[in-house]
């Protein structure tokens, strides 16, 4: 049965006609019968020249009104549409990690718009963010089943991204049951990830790579991880010879992830746990003098939406200046930022006010995003949220 028909204003839709998989709602022709469509139903997408541009998820209440699904006209999205595509993710992932933990699936960037699913060997947890993901709920569910047949299927509902599109919050097994902890494996190094209740899905993927260059630098040094989450950076660097790492965050039950991971690596010894704000511990650090020869700070997103961009740039720059002032002589920062509202040259410059505030030489040795099981579409740049900038101070 052909999908109904969503037209575009006359004119509209540049960055589609050049490949991109999105419709802004200003570009949608906005007829009594476009607005009367169930949020997240499926559509077909036309130009106001008769062009036609394919299968979309359409949604008249969220700014980004069509998402693309294929570019075939009445394309049938269902389970083995979804088997496909996450097959197609999965070898991209194998061609890249020999253990089954890592970013299964990245919306647009998997051609899977409003589906985040982090893979923990047999358990993989699903989040969806899209009306038209949702609606599609069962078909994906049951494409995951097909390409990777996982014991447990774990949906992460909980995402406040979903307001925007409607939807409600829930966490539940949608298959098997939701393990409490799981470990995982990443860089050679066994951590631990609290389903249910951590961040995000459980674990942040996305830093992997620049887990490991930081680890690389770290034998023999002293380290401090600010915002250490799970012990992602710390105890990495622990198990590859640090002499002493500091982890700081203000949350009790990351801190106890991070605990339980230097343990499971050998590596308590060397490694300090430290219930602390940020910014009240850099600045009484700063003022002892103390200071570390590697320093780690990847703070939670301060830019959460387009209108926090000035004071989050504030706090991104005061966050460089006092992450600068704690690291030694000769030694090496890392900043980094989630924030998607965050463009990547102003965090740069930000950075770099803050760390020439404190009258250090400094040079940008590394400019990296998020590791490559976090693909992006080509032409969707602005997704790629993840900055981390590496300097090394002189
Ligand atoms: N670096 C981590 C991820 C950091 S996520 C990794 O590699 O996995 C951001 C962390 O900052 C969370 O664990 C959160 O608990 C912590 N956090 C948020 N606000 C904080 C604050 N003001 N002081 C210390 N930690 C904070």
């Amino acid at each position: 049965m052909p999908y109904p028909v969503v037209r575009l204003k006359p004119r509209e839709g540049r960055r589609l006609r050049a490949g991109a998989p999105w419709v802004f709602s200003n570009e949608v022709a906005m007829t009594a019968e476009t607005k009367a469509l169930q949020p997240g139903g499926l559509v077909h997408a036309v130009g106001d020249d008769g062009r036609e541009f394919g299968t979309f998820c359409f949604n008249p209440r969220s700014l980004i009104a069509l998402r693309r699904f294929s570019p075939a006209p009445d394309a049938a999205i269902d389970a083995d549409f979804f088997a496909t595509r996450l097959a197609r993710a999965l070898k991209l992932r194998e061609a890249f990690y020999d253990a089954p933990f890592y970013r299964l699936a990245h919306a647009e960037g998997d051609g899977l718009p409003g589906l985040t699913i982090d893979r923990f060997a047999e358990t993989v947890v699903v989040q969806v963010t899209t009306a038209g993901m949702e609606a599609l709920e069962a078909e994906m569910l049951a494409g995951l089943d097909a390409a990777l047949a996982p014991v447990n299927m774990v949906l992460r509902n909980d995402t406040p991204a979903r307001a925007l599109e409607g939807l409600g919050s829930h966490v539940r097994a949608a298959k098997g049951e939701m393990p409490s902890r799981l470990a995982l494996d990443e860089n050679g190094t066994r951590y631990f990830a609290d389903l249910a209740r951590g961040q995000k899905t459980g674990w942040y993927f996305d830093q992997r790579e620049n887990r490991a260059f930081m680890a690389a630098l770290a034998k023999g040094k002293s380290v401090l991880d600010a915002y250490c989450y799970a012990g992602g950076f710390a105890v990495l660097a622990a198990k590859a010879g640090a002499r002493e790492v500091v982890a700081l965050d203000s949350s009790a039950p990351a801190l106890a992830l991070a605990e339980e991971a230097a343990a499971a690596n050998k590596v308590s010894a060397r490694t300090r746990m430290v219930k602390a704000d940020v910014f009240v511990e850099l600045e009484r650090l700063a003022a002892a003098r103390e200071t570390f020869d590697i320093v780690i700070a990847d703070p939670p997103p301060f830019v959460k939406a387009k209108k926090d961009l000035e004071t989050g740039a504030k706090a991104y720059r005061k966050l460089a200046r006092l992450a600068a002032s704690v690291t030694a002589p000769g030694g090496f920062l890392l900043v980094a930022s989630c924030s998607h509202n965050m463009p990547a040259d102003r965090f740069a410059s930000e950075c770099a006010l803050g760390i020439l505030r404190t009258g250090r030489e400094a040079a940008l040795l590394r400019q990296a995003g998020a590791a490559p099981d976090h693909p992006v579409h080509p032409m969707l740049p602005e997704t790629g949220y993840l900055k981390a900038l590496v300097y090394a101070l002189d």
